[in-house]
């Protein structure tokens, strides 16, 4: 019985191909050709969704010829060859079969909004050959998981040459034009650097660009064409973030109102923290009604970035500056002053001058942190490579800092010599930096402990105090530059000099890392770096 009506099915089944081998071969263009294909297959297999798309090898370029959903047909367009699923059926020039899209199926990237929920779950799609060139693409789809079986497969790829032969027959005098003009436009759009939207009068997007592509991509779900940019559906977005849409609800408004709307931008922080800029630029139909428009996306989290950094500078530079600057202007108002009334005593105006000198000195270490900020920035820290004993380099350092405090004590534990190819000026700017600091934030005094040793290939130093410590969510932030811990604020600093070191140690070939076990309870820095680089 079983045996039987399999037989018939496979009668019919040979009989509805035989017929459409025979129409293929009489379509008059590819629209006709498309209709038909999708009008005879539907006898034999879920077309649910079908599309049919034309490949021009020379431009790289996909024009879908139509395209059905449920019944309803929805626009072609082209897009160039890119990492969608189509796209690698025509680079692979293998079919696909898939039985069960959300279990085993690739992503989707870019699809069209539809009335049904969800995505396909099965699809038979495959290329369109002649000889060794790919033509075209025909893609069945439903929404049924499991929809097509072997039998399915054999069909199409059965009546695949038939259609590539009618697409190269009918090409040369209407698709490949069709297609090369469309490529001209595609060309120019995909090789701008900017994203580009292009909406209908409803604020639907009609289609977008590869950059487009690659800055939606990664952000949800995938990118839903035919769907206003603007409207939620079953919890998706049509650009994959909320964020995303409300900040496109106003520049859409705009548009369909046929009015432009420039620079609205939204931060996005998922994927890392992005910029985005959107303009808006209206397009009319010829009589001057509003039907859609083009928006340009920049990613501006570069220039946002700079202008932030640019912002910290100022505000810092300007109150750290002012305060040696004020103590400077009062110095010399009172020995103007002490002149004037002929009461200047060389003892005062000595107090006086070494305060001054103080303070200029403040103002060069400033300026130049401010110098050796930019450098690191631009990756300009030029080393000035020579033979140094690091050991002897620890020990000068920590003969002149220790004058400045009699409340610390430092010891050393170093070998004899320990020697390599370092910049010395540099280097000893790390180490100062490291024992300075150690002193600054142990306000109570103490200990502190400079150690180095080294393996024959790196050395290690590290700095330990008995002072304030560090709270464990601040430790991997301290190398930022202008980075403090909140509580330090009232000691002197500018956040820099630790991002400073970084700098210094990694065109060394090193790195630097902190340690505490939390406040209160002390902190010990460490470096290491190569003998030689
Ligand atoms: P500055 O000392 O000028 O603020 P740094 O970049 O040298 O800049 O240090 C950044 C921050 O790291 C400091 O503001 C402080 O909060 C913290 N810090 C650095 N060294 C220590 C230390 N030895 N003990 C505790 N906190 C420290």
């Amino acid at each position: 019985m079983f045996a039987a009506s399999e037989t018939s099915r496979r009668k019919v089944r040979v009989a509805a191909m035989r017929s459409l081998l025979l129409a293929v071969p009489r379509s008059s263009d590819v629209g006709e050709l498309f209709h038909l294909l999708h009008r005879e297959l539907s006898r034999l297999v879920d077309t649910t969704g079908f599309l049919l798309g034309l490949y021009d090898e020379a431009s790289q370029m996909v024009e879908v010829v139509g395209q059905i959903e449920a019944g309803v047909v929805l626009p072609g367009g082209s897009f160039p060859l890119g990492n969608g699923f189509l796209s690698e059926v025509i680079r692979t020039r293998q079919p696909r079969h898939i039985h069960h899209w959300s279990v085993e199926g690739p992503r989707v990237q870019v699809q069209y909004a539809t009335g049904t929920p969800g995505l396909p779950e099965a699809t038979i799609t495959v290329p369109l050959m002649l000889a060794d060139r790919v033509v075209g693409v025909l893609s069945l789809q439903s929404y049924r998981p499991n929809a097509y079986d072997e039998d399915d497969l054999f069909t199409v790829q059965a009546l695949a040459p038939q259609v590539s032969a009618t697409i190269a027959a009918l090409q040369p005098q209407q698709g490949a034009q069709a297609v090369r003009r469309v490529s001209k436009l595609e060309a120019v759009l995909s090789s701008m650097n900017e994203g580009l939207l292009i909406l209908d009068e409803a604020g639907r997007i009609e289609s977008l660009n590869p950059p487009a592509r690659e800055i939606f991509g990664p952000i949800g779900d995938g990118i839903i064409l035919g769907q206003a940019l603007d409207d939620e559906q079953q919890g998706h977005w049509p650009l994959g973030a909320r964020a995303v849409a409300e900040a496109l609800a106003p520049v859409v408004e705009a548009l369909r109102r046929g009015e432009p709307r420039r620079d609205v931008e939204v931060e996005l922080s998922s994927q890392g923290r992005r910029v985005l800029s959107f303009s808006g630029t209206p397009l009319c139909d010829a009589n001057g009604q509003p039907a859609g428009g083009v928006v340009v996306i920049h990613d501006v989290t570069t220039q946002r970035d700079v202008a932030r950094m640019k912002d910290d500078l100022l505000s810092i530079t300007s109150h750290d500056l002012r305060t040696p600057l004020t103590v400077l202007r009062v110095q010399v108002q009172l020995i103007q002053r002490a002149l004037q009334q002929e009461a200047a005593s060389p003892d005062e105006l000595r107090s006086r001058a070494d305060l001054m000198l103080n303070q200029t000195d403040r103002l060069t270490n400033m300026l130049n942190r401010l110098l050796d900020l930019t450098r690191v920035e631009a990756g300009r820290l030029d080393l000035k490579l020579e033979r140094v004993d690091l050991s002897q380099l620890i020990r000068t350092t920590v003969a002149s800092v220790q004058s400045l405090s009699s409340l610390h004590t430092i010891s050393v534990h170093t070998p004899k010599r320990l020697e390599g190819d370092w910049d010395e000026g540099r280097l000893g700017q790390v180490v100062q930096n490291l024992i300075t600091n150690a002193i600054k934030y142990s306000p109570e005094g103490g200990r502190i402990d400079v150690t180095a040793t080294t393996d024959g290939r790196n050395v290690t130093v590290s700095v330990r105090d008995q002072g304030l410590g560090i709270p464990p969510e601040d430790l991997p932030k301290l190398f930022e530059r202008f980075y403090r811990v909140a509580g330090t604020r009232g000691l002197e600093g500018s956040g820099l000099g630790l991002y400073i070191c970084q700098g210094i140690l990694a065109a060394h070939g090193g790195r630097i890392w902190a340690s505490s076990a939390g406040r209160g309870q002390g902190s010990t820095f460490s470096f290491a770096l190569p003998l030689t680089l």
